[in-house]
């Protein structure tokens, strides 16, 4: 890869309300810039993942956005497989491949496949080496099977790390589901019961029935309890948080020795052919976006790419603080930050947090 472009972070802005044409020409272009920086997929078709199942976000990409990235891909010579996403372990109706197979179809997205459909081809075991916490963790059976990688995130506001982007994605959204409920597990959401007001969002977003109304008040039964923490987004009033100080930042180091075995063990990532786009989309309240929670956006609009992780989702952390007092809470109403995530993807060398940033506006 060339030295010059490996923290590079290329952000095209647009307006709210356009990600028309001209935007995905842009896209395209910013594409095409970094992919002869990347290796070839060494005979066997990239796959590009795409974000069906992003919980708070109403306004998944279009499908001509991932079909500019496809477009790209050809244009550089590449060979392109299947779209993909995996199955998820919160939002409802996503949690199974039939449901992210009707998402597909419902957007138009052609050639898709679930990326750890139970009934496909079994997924593949990363070893991790044994300075990690986790011994192993399952790629997808389609991101393994892809000769380069182009991933697709749509910013989201995370419970756990406050920033949901490239690196959630890498360390999560390509693995197989058994993975995510083992890397979530010791994750446990409790109310604070003062501040409770028995509403019961929180028990509709609950798909594993772990959540029960009583004496007006939600308790969460921890033998249910996956840790997914979908209920401490749908919680308006910040009633339910992470159970100690130290089950979130375990979970952020998890994420990163994940994504690291991705980088590092799958055949992409062995090609040295993985690029990263963070999508920033609108998330409107009306719409049952940002959680129904009011967040400071500043206009920011667009996507950052880069083939750093680390350097595109700091770059996309700096943009969405920029000019907010209170920092990434202020955006994404959670207190976590990303911190021991980005710091232990240093540690491992996955990338760095400076970068340059090329604005093509
Ligand atoms: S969503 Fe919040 S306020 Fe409503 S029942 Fe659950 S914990 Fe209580
Ligand atoms: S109670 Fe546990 S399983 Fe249910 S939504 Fe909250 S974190 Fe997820």
């Amino acid at each position: 890869m060339s030295a010059d472009l490996k923290s590079t972070v290329i952000f095209c802005p647009t307006d709210e309300h356009d990600f028309g044409e001209h935007f995905q020409d842009q896209f395209r272009k910013a594409l095409m810039q970094l992919l002869p920086a990347v290796g070839a997929g060494g005979g066997a078709p990239w796959a590009v993942k795409v974000p069906l199942g992003v919980p708070g976000n109403p306004n998944p990409l279009s499908a001509e956005l991932m079909s500019a990235a496809s477009l790209a891909l050809q244009n550089a010579g590449q060979s392109v497989g299947p779209f993909f996403d995996t199955i998820s372990i919160t939002t409802e109706g996503l949690h199974t491949a039939d449901g992210l197979m009707q998402r597909a179809e419902n957007l138009g997205l052609p050639d898709f496949k679930v990326g750890d459909d139970p009934l496909g081809p079994a997924s593949t075991s990363l070893q991790l080496s044994e300075e990690c916490s986790m011994p192993s963790v399952g790629l997808s059976a389609v991101g393994a099977e892809a000769g380069g990688m182009l991933v697709l995130n749509s910013v989201r506001p995370h419970p756990f790390l406050g920033l949901g982007g490239a690196m959630l994605t890498l360390g999560n959204g390509v693995l197989d589901r058994p993975t995510k409920l083992i890397l979530h597990r010791d994750v446990k959401p409790t109310v604070d019961t003062p501040l409770c007001a028995g509403c019961g969002s929180c028990l509709a977003a609950c798909i594993f029935d772990a959540i029960a109304i009583r004496s007006g008040r939600a308790m969460i039964d921890h033998k249910l309890c996956t840790g997914c923490g979908e209920c401490m987004s749908a919680c308006h009033l910040g009633g339910i948080g992470p159970d100690s100080g130290m089950s979130i930042p375990r979970f952020q180091k998890l994420v990163a020795e994940a994504a690291f075995a991705v980088a590092t063990r799958s055949q992409a990532g062995q090609n040295g052919a993985l690029l990263h786009a963070n999508f920033l989309t609108p998330m409107p309240r009306e719409a049952g976006g940002s959680y129904g929670r009011d967040r400071f956006l500043k206009g920011h609009f667009g996507v950052l790419l880069s083939t750093d992780p680390v350097a595109l989702d700091q770059a996309t952390w700096d943009l969405l603080v920029d000019g907010a007092v209170h920092g990434l809470r202020q955006w994404s109403g959670f207190l976590q930050e990303p911190t021991p995530l980005m710091e232990r993807a240093v540690t491992l060398g996955m990338g760095r947090r400076p970068y340059e940033f090329l604005n093509q506006a």
